[in-house]
């Protein structure tokens, strides 16, 4: 298999070419079909499996494809604040994963209107973040903790997030961060499974992480061990 046969935006093509990316790694090779037909996956896939661009050629290939109305961002003012409503969202566990993450998002975006943002917790670059957030993002990175600060002040709406990935699941419960991530998913304005295209990726796939699934990801959902 290689990346013409999925079907990508030529864009994500060309940017894909760009990165040097010869063929899809098997991971890339059954995600990217998967989440581009609407199907929720639980994938067990460790770093440096091509987890990464498994999960965002997918996602901003569905954005640019969902047309014009899509990628329009709308902001309202809440308070006397802008505030936000990002069209996908990517829960990951520190800081340097995110920030990975953003730079591939960034990668594969290139030179399309598909706009990124990163936050994550600490006091650097915090001012930083919250800028580039509010110039628009279709593609909000953030570690669970900084995000629910940052909702909490209002200046992100999930009402219109219909991508949701969760990448490195188990780190993120080993770091204790699981009432945070349940807050983002199922307690804010975030569509219901269903309504949303869910992944999640874990190297493990202990109790814990069987039970999240369950309860983010449609009961079909494509498991890929
Ligand atoms: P990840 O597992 O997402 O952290 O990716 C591990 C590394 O492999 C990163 O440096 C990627 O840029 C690279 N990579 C991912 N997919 C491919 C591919 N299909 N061909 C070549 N390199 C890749």
């Amino acid at each position: 298999a290689n990346f013409s046969e999925l079907k990508l935006h030529p864009w994500i093509e060309e940017n894909i070419k760009r990165a040097n990316y010869g063929r899809p790694t098997p991971v890339q090779k059954y995600s990217i079909p998967s989440l581009q037909v609407g199907r929720d996956l639980m994938s067990c896939a460790q770093t440096g499996s091509g987890k990464t661009a498994a999960f965002l050629v997918p996602v901003i290939n569905a954005i640019l494809s969902d047309g014009p109305q899509a990628l329009h961002q709308p902001t309202t003012m809440q308070g006397g604040r802008r505030r936000q409503y990002p069209a996908a969202l990517v829960l990951a566990p520190t800081r340097e994963l995110s920030l990975q993450i953003y730079n591939e998002a960034r990668k594969f975006a290139y030179r399309t209107p598909i706009t990124s943002a990163l936050l994550y917790g600490g006091r650097e670059n915090y001012r930083d973040q919250i800028h580039k957030l509010r110039l628009g993002a279709h593609i909000l990175i953030a570690t669970p903790g900084r995000l629910i600060d940052v909702m909490d002040q209002g200046m992100i709406g999930l009402q219109g997030c219909r991508y949701l990935v969760l990448d490195e699941a188990d780190r993120m419960l080993d770091m204790g961060f699981e009432p945070q991530i349940r807050q983002i998913v199922e307690l804010s304005e975030m569509p219901p499974r269903g309504e949303r295209v869910t992944a999640m990726f874990s190297a493990t796939f202990p109790k814990e992480i069987q039970i999240l699934a369950q309860d983010f990801l449609m009961p079909n959902y494509v498991f890929l061990a």
